[in-house]
């Protein structure tokens, strides 16, 4: 059984940068599990399923089957044999995925494939319910928030239409796995720091704690 680092947050908290760059510190493999709901999400779209029609999505959820790999480090999902690619991030993705993600089926196949990456190696994985659910065990827990007028310059910047005040309602406000700073996360904002900032707070984070860094 490997070591998991949890890294939760809202929507362009910066998470899932901050993840990616701690993982290759520590020479862990960093695992997007937002990626997996968006790829479940590109598969009801192309499937023109109505993302609110629980039995319709929960049908397809039957017919799907997940792929969850690495390469190079970086966690990868193929759906039906199919990478969704830029498709994970398009529009009708976004304003999708938190409608399929509030389904507690669909949570359970993600979570059970999430679980899956630390019985063969060390992982950092970032979404909403890391550190309250997938890797609850955990005690390497964080929480990057940033304000909302940042988040949505952020997005902005990246040139993204993304409905993020919209999807931090939906996924703060279900019943299955809610996004919430568990008890014990090390909560950093990052509204005023940079990247590089919020890595080294994570990693000092992590020395606090007592896990040794390799690199050191
Ligand atoms: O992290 P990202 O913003 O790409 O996630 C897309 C959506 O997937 C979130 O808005 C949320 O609805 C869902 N998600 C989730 N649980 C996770 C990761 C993502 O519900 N662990």
């Amino acid at each position: 059984m490997g070591i998991a680092i949890a890294i939760d947050g809202p929507a362009a908290s910066g998470k899932s940068s901050v993840a990616r760059r701690v993982a290759e510190e520590l020479g862990f493999v960093f695992v997007n599990s937002g990626a997996m709901y968006r790829a479940f999400a590109w598969r009801v779209v192309g499937k023109e399923v109505d993302a609110n029609n629980e039995q319709a999505v929960l049908d397809l959820l039957q017919a799907t089957q997940f792929e969850c790999g690495e390469e190079e480090g970086v966690g990868t999902v193929v759906v039906n044999g199919v990478d969704p690619g830029e498709g994970l991030t398009s529009d009708s993705v976004n304003s999708t995925v938190s409608a399929i993600a509030a389904y507690p089926e669909v949570r359970e196949r993600l979570v059970a494939a999430q679980r899956a990456y630390r019985e063969h190696c060390n992982v950092v994985m970032e979404g909403r319910d890391i550190g309250s659910v997938v890797f609850a065990d955990t005690p390497y827990k964080f929480y990057i928030d940033a304000s909302p007028e940042v988040r949505e310059r952020r997005r902005r910047e990246q040139g993204i239409v993304d409905s993020i005040a919209d999807r931090d309602r939906q996924d703060s406000s279900r019943k299955a796995s809610p996004l919430v700073a568990v008890e014990g996360a090390i909560v950093v904002d990052s509204s005023d720091l940079n990247l590089e900032e919020v890595v080294r707070e994570v990693l000092c984070g992590l020395k606090g704690q007592g896990l040794s860094l390799g690199a050191e």
